[in-house]
């Protein structure tokens, strides 16, 4: 019989390690199942990108493990039972000889109340899509708090403020210039 390698939790730790596995053992002597909760492979790394609303590259399991003889198993982990040596699933059951659990971490609220409740974080996917949402429901009633449309247009950066001040100063420079009868150079009119 095979002997049983269960990887829990398709993460850094538990894709790189499965790969690595399946890279050094020889298939006839071992069989390696990853359980992971979604299909694609979640780069933690980049939520804050993903809560502040840019769009990720979607990365499937099934891809990244493709020809490398490693199953993929979809499933929430539920329990795990180390006397039998079992995996307890939202859809079933998994028995291993050798277990990696390399479920990642999460948000401890230390029981401080309304933190469950009110508290965002960027953590897990469907925690930075929580946030996402809340930015743009936000954004959409602020844009509806405008008065008019241009208002928005007139918020201003440093560099904004910068071209104003320059374009100030051009049109000084060109009144004294026609008080005093002179001509200007082409940098000098530009900026009206
Ligand atoms: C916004 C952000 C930025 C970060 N930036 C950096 C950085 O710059 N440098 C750095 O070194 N680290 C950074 N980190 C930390 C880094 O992301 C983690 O250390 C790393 O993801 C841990 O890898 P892991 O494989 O242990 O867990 P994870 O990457 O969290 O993977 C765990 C996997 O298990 C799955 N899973 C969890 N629970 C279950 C369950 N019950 N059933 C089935 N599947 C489950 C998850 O879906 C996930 O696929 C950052 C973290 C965040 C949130």
């Amino acid at each position: 019989m095979k002997h049983r390698i269960v990887v829990l939790g398709a993460g850094y730790a538990g894709t790189y390690s499965a790969g690595n596995l399946a890279r050094h053992l020889h298939p006839d002597d071992i069989e390696i199942t990853v359980v992971n909760a979604e299909p694609d492979f979640v780069e933690r790394l980049r939520l804050h990108q993903l809560a502040a609303g840019q769009d990720l590259k979607k990365r499937p399991l099934a891809d990244i493990f493709a020809g490398t003889g490693v199953r993929l198993r979809l499933a929430r982990v539920e329990a795990v039972d180390p006397e039998r040596k079992t995996v307890a699933l939202d859809d079933g059951e998994l028995a291993y000889d050798t277990l990696l659990f390399t479920l990642g971490s999460t948000v401890a609220g230390h029981g401080v109340p309304g933190v469950a409740e009110h508290a965002f974080h960027v953590t897990d996917r469907a925690a930075a899509l929580r946030l996402r949402d809340l930015g743009r429901r936000r954004g959409r009633r602020q844009a509806a708090a405008v008065p008019h449309p241009g208002a928005v247009r007139r918020l201003d950066t440093g560099r904004a403020q910068a071209e104003r001040g320059q374009t100030a100063a051009r049109r000084r420079l060109r009144r004294a210039a026609r008080r005093r009868g002179q001509r200007l150079s082409r940098n000098d009119r530009r900026g009206r």
